[in-house]
């Protein structure tokens, strides 16, 4: 029997919402959108060091800007909430369970200095550390009972099955995949304190969501042998992966902050338009038919499959992103342009009236007040705009060809606002 199409993006609020995560977002509602499937956003914010609120709100945020609305998650809620991971304990205190009536999981004794002293004594050895020695796996039942009775500190590990064999599954990117099972960890799935770890969680979730299609990075290919074998311990459908190559900057490294912007919200502040945003970073891996660049929102929720995802690394190249939203503010229309250069507008307008000064307002003026500028308060030109929206509707086809960026807009017409001088004296400075 087929599954229904449920696919999910489950960022971890640990930072923004950067580039990568940003494409697997993309990837996933496109996936659902193109097969009538379910899109879930699902918050993976286990970490209570790392996890913050402000993140959380910052990649809602980046999701909401870039128009990928979901049908299950955080605000809209869903069947199979919480879509927040702290919120759902009862869970994986259920699926633990579950692991201990059927024998698969066992707890392990061993502190934290016990395991370092045997790596230490392996690695001295010359041996590579072959992970956990199973110790613990051989105390009877009733006596780890009476450990755990007296108070002794202790985690859930799985038991691995002896004999199982080499994991094997079909990446829908990477093709068939097999990985040997007698390198695999009895791995931790529940900490001493009762937390989950991640991939105990994840396969907790994915499996009581009823996810389909894990679509994700590539980073977690490694994680995926071991999430099997956990979905085969608690009895449940292991789902299709498709995992995604890595991104790369022009010069053939990871994309990072040395090669600029790495976050939505800074595309967003730097004047690019979502539209592009989809249509670039759904190229960064996937292709239409090989050759068309510029692909509508509609066509790629439409036509998006995972058969056409390719799993060479990808390249971010600016020119390419800078191009494209030159391409796509042309074919804005008036009105369109109007609402998307809004924030940089109602600045333009702005300007000359924040600037508390009887003289002619010049260049200078201006160049102090960088900051201050950045800053003003640009209700009065929101106003404005929402007076006399034709106005500025017809102020489009002067810049319509020359914009690469929205915020152009302001630099470009703040002389319609504030007077010729300032621009001429910025133009001779
Ligand atoms: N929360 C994980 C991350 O942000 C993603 C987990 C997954 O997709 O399985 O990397």
């Amino acid at each position: 029997m087929s599954r229904d199409i449920r696919v999910r993006f489950a960022p971890s609020p640990t930072g923004k919402l950067h580039i990568g995560g940003a494409r697997t977002a993309i990837y996933n509602w496109a996936f659902a959108r193109a097969h009538k499937g379910t899109f879930i956003l699902r918050i993976e914010d286990t970490d209570p060091k790392r996890s913050t609120e402000e993140n959380t709100q910052i990649i809602l945020r980046g999701l909401r800007w870039l128009g990928l609305s979901w049908d299950e998650g955080p605000e809209v809620g869903g069947a199979y909430g919480p879509y927040f991971q702290t919120q759902r304990g009862k869970t994986y205190n259920e699926a633990l369970q579950y692991l201990i009536d059927h024998d698969k999981v066992y707890p392990c004794f061993c502190s934290k200095e016990v395991l370092d002293q045997k790596r230490e004594a392996a690695e001295k050895a010359g041996q590579s550390y072959a992970g956990y020695d199973r110790t613990c796996r051989h105390i009877s039942p009733d006596d780890a009972q009476k450990r755990i009775d007296a108070g002794e500190d202790f985690v859930w590990r799985l038991k691995v099955p002896d004999n199982r064999g080499a994991i094997t599954f079909h990446d829908e990117v990477y093709g068939d995949m097999s990985f040997p099972s007698d390198v695999m960890d009895d791995m931790i799935l529940v900490r001493t304190d009762g937390s989950p770890t991640y991939n105990f969680a994840v396969v907790c979730d994915d499996s009581n969501m009823k996810i389909s299609h894990v679509i994700r990075g590539d980073d977690h290919l490694s994680n995926t042998p071991r999430q099997i074998l956990i979905y085969e311990a608690l009895d449940k459908e292991v789902p299709t992966f498709a995992h995604l190559s890595m991104i790369l900057g022009s010069d053939g490294k990871k994309l990072s902050k040395r090669h600029g912007a790495t976050s939505v919200e800074e595309y967003a502040k730097k004047g690019y338009l979502s539209d592009t945003m989809i249509n670039f970073l759904a190229l960064l891996g996937w292709s239409l038919d090989g050759e068309t660049t510029i692909i509508s929102r509609k066509t790629l929720a439409q036509e998006f499959s995972l058969g056409r995802i390719t799993k060479k690394d990808a390249i971010f190249d600016e020119t390419k992103l800078s191009w494209m939203n030159g391409q796509y503010i042309q074919r804005l229309s008036p009105a369109e342009w109007v609402e998307e250069s809004k924030p940089w507008l109602a600045r333009a307008d702005t300007i000359g009236s924040n600037i508390n000064t009887t003289h002619i307002v010049t260049s200078d003026d201006v160049k102090l007040n960088d900051n201050t500028i950045a800053n003003f308060d640009i209700s009065a030109g929101l106003d404005d705009i929402a007076q006399r929206p034709h106005f500025y509707e017809t102020l489009f086809p002067l810049v319509s060809q020359r914009e690469t960026y929205l915020t152009e807009s302001q630099d470009k017409l703040e002389y319609m606002f504030w007077g010729p001088h300032a621009k001429l004296d910025k133009k001779s400075s």
